[in-house]
């Protein structure tokens, strides 16, 4: 009894002494399950702490809440824009420039036609997509999780938290190193059913965002229409891809990479990363196979390495 007591003792004052701990937290937000995983001094208050950061930015950035600072945007209210608001409105801008329309962050109008926020889906008439191409009404929903876990990994890096792995309804943003020190092994879903296809490995603070035909959709006289839009047509994307992966040290970067790559295919998007340095990626095929930029450090599976031109 007495050497249990002095284990004990010994434990509280260790654990006292480095004020680690590992805490745990699964919420619903922004349409999906979110999973923190935090390791460091005072883990607890600081998870909570990323819970709050997040479900404000959905109350923030929501275009389904009438409340929501960019609904109210949409609906022309004349409103201040804070600083933040402002910078993620010109960054969404930019990464259109980035990527030549592709990456479009007003298709509000497309995504209301398509039912795609009431979950009342129908396949548009070609002239009222056309028409709502036009519109400029602001949706985010192509970056603001990518960018939601980067804020989420900011707090908790400036609250001293080292070691974090966030799952944002499969977008995962790491931070600092795992608790073993090895690198982060981050399995990439099987777009065609359960379970995963492989595992990219990730050293360090990084963004590993998938868009992928199979997350959201519905089917119409046995075609699937899925929620990733070519804004050229209005259409969903349909450039042979299942999905892709996106790892890079910016989140709102990958979420808005992923969601472009996807539109692009895998001769364009090849191109694209020749063309950039600071993202890798993995693109799957709908016939299953494939391929994975050189830095990408992907295994568990076969797949052809993309090579930057010598
Ligand atoms: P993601 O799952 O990150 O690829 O984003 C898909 C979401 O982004 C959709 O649900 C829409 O809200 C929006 N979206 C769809 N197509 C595009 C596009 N081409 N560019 C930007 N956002 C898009
Ligand atoms: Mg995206």
């Amino acid at each position: 009894m007495k050497r249990i007591a002095v284990v004990l003792v010994l434990c509280l004052f260790l654990c006292g002494c480095t004020g680690d701990t590992q805490a745990d937290k699964t919420f619903f937000a922004m349409d999906t399950f979110m999973q923190l995983q935090v390791w460091g001094v005072d883990a607890e208050h600081t998870v909570e702490a990323a819970e709050e950061l997040i479900c404000n930015l959905e109350k923030e950035w929501s275009v389904t809440d009438d409340d929501s600072f960019l609904s109210k945007l949409n609906r022309g209210l004349r409103i201040g824009l804070s600083p933040e608001q402002q910078e993620v409105l010109d960054k969404a801008r930019q990464l259109q420039m980035r990527t030549g329309g592709v990456f479009d962050p007003q298709l509000y109008d497309v995504m209301l036609l398509w039912g795609f926020y009431d979950d009342n889906h129908r396949v548009p008439e070609k002239a009222a997509l056309q028409q709502a191409l036009m519109e400029e009404r602001w949706d985010l929903g192509g970056v603001i999780k990518g960018y939601a876990g980067q804020l989420a990994a900011n707090l908790l890096l400036e609250s001293n938290i080292d070691r974090a792995i966030l799952n944002l309804g499969g977008n995962i943003q790491t931070v600092g190193q795992k608790p073993d020190g090895s690198p982060w092994q981050i399995g990439i879903q099987n777009p065609a059913g359960e379970g995963q296809v492989g595992i990219v490995s990730v050293e360090g603070t990084a963004s590993i965002v998938t868009s992928g035909s199979y997350q959201r959709y519905f089917e119409e006289d046995g075609v699937r229409y899925h929620h990733i839009i070519d804004p050229k047509t209005g259409y969903p994307a349909q450039a042979g891809l299942s999905s892709v992966t996106v790892i890079c040290r910016d989140g709102m970067t990958a979420d808005a990479l992923s969601t472009a790559l996807f539109v692009m295919g895998l001769e364009q998007g090849t191109q694209f990363w020749q063309e950039s340095d600071d993202f890798e990626a993995v693109f799957i095929l709908t016939d299953g196979r494939i391929f994975a930029t050189e830095g990408a450090n992907l295994s568990g599976c076969e797949f052809e390495v993309i090579q930057r031109e010598k």
